[in-house]
């Protein structure tokens, strides 16, 4: 592996193999930053927001002993007008081995990814638009392997703004390649019905039914064209004490709307804990791939 571009791009051995150093680097690294054991240096570029991701990122690469560096765009070549492979190519010269990016544009990461970088550089999508964001499929498939076994057979209902969400496309390619029964849950006006590898079920309450896990998303504001009636979506759509079921576990990538897309009391109840889990596993899991890409570029 040298660069991480979306879940298509990865074998499922692949897959397996970063779930299972991200167990290794859980139950290994101690809470606190890890004794510097690599050399590698990470260069963080998101032209989006993110908390999470960023964070985690950040963390994994400090915990590997990698150095950091945080790009700032505003202050940038970039606005001196600096195309990015130019300066991805400079950035790389002055010695970052990996650039992990996020950004709005769909196809921008492949792009980068087929460019010919001077010193070698390996890229990680970080999410990109509407169409991919691999190393949340990842974590939340670590998630779900520590909570489920294993999915294979397991329903799993991603509720919501399908159409838009980069964490339901990536998800749904994993999740329907290790055998789950992926069913979305979704309005009209949210529904992507090019994800072919997952059933739609208009009717919340029908699509929740022996559930053993359930996925909140976002709304994704930034990214609608028309607005939505929000009432009758958080009406008809919201996940909450009254639909989720008994046993399965609630998941969600973050940032939660409050009482959007999750009520505040199912949130706040012992349900919500997972969601908070998956923040925290999302560490290994990004140590793994920082891990398995920087050793790529070396071989
Ligand atoms: N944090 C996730 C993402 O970057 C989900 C979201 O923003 O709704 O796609």
């Amino acid at each position: 592996m040298k660069n991480l571009i979306n879940i298509k791009s990865l074998k499922n051995d692949e897959i397996l193999e970063i779930t299972e150093l991200a167990e290794y680097y859980e139950k290994n690294v101690p809470q606190g930053l890890h004794k510097r054991k690599q050399t590698g240096s990470a260069a963080l570029l998101f032209f989006e927001n993110s908390t999470r991701t960023r964070f985690s990122f950040e963390m994994a690469s400090k915990k590997l002993g990698f150095d950091i560096f945080n790009f700032d765009a505003q202050k940038s070549s970039i606005l001196k007008g600096e195309g990015f492979f130019d300066t991805l190519n400079n950035l790389n010269a002055i010695g970052c081995d990996i650039a992990v990016i996020r950004h709005s544009r769909e196809g921008f990461i492949e792009e980068l990814v087929n460019k010919d970088y001077a010193y070698g550089l390996g890229i990680i999508n970080a999410g990109e638009g509407k169409s991919a964001h691999p190393t949340q499929a990842l974590l939340d498939f670590y998630t779900l392997k520590k909570h489920l076994g294993d999915v294979k057979g397991k329903k799993i209902v991603i509720v919501g703004d399908i159409i838009h969400s980069r964490v339901a496309k990536s998800n749904i390619e994993l999740l329907s390649r290790f055998g789950a029964h992926v069913v979305c849950a979704s309005p009209d006006y949210f529904e992507d019905w090019s994800q072919t590898n997952a059933k739609y079920e208009a009717n919340i309450n029908i699509a929740l039914k022996d559930a053993d896990a359930v996925m909140g998303l976002r709304i994704q504001k930034e990214r609608l064209e028309n607005q939505i009636p929000l009432a009758n979506y958080i009406k008809d759509y919201q996940i909450n004490e009254t639909n989720m079921p008994e046993n399965a576990i609630l998941m969600h990538p973050g940032p939660v709307n409050r009482d959007v897309e999750i009520s505040s009391t199912l949130l706040d109840s012992q349900k919500g804990r997972v969601i908070i889990e998956q923040a925290r596993n999302g560490v290994f899991v990004r140590m793994a791939v920082l891990d398995l890409i920087y050793k790529g570029l070396r071989a």
